[in-house]
């Protein structure tokens, strides 16, 4: 299944791509996905949600606070 088949706008970054179901760019959606390991809610995001073990989920956030920092990067209004 390819999400991003249809250009509209990115509620991310209000430019015009080809976005998925929420709307969301390629670029974008990796932020949101860092944001919500970020904010621990691991269930939620695709880096996290196939892990079973919290203390594989808290190294995946701890890799991405290492690599991305502790900000997040994508506020949705
Ligand atoms: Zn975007």
């Amino acid at each position: 299944m390819n999400e991003y088949q249809y250009e509209a706008e990115c509620h991310g970054c209000y430019s015009t791509k080809k976005v998925n179901h929420i709307p969301l760019c390629a670029s974008c959606n990796n932020k949101l996905e860092r944001d919500l390991v970020r904010q621990r809610n691991y269930e939620y995001s695709d880096l996290t949600a196939q892990l079973s073990s919290s203390e594989d989920k808290e190294k995946v956030r701890k890799d991405v606070i290492n690599q991305y920092g502790e900000k997040l990067e994508l506020v949705l209004k």
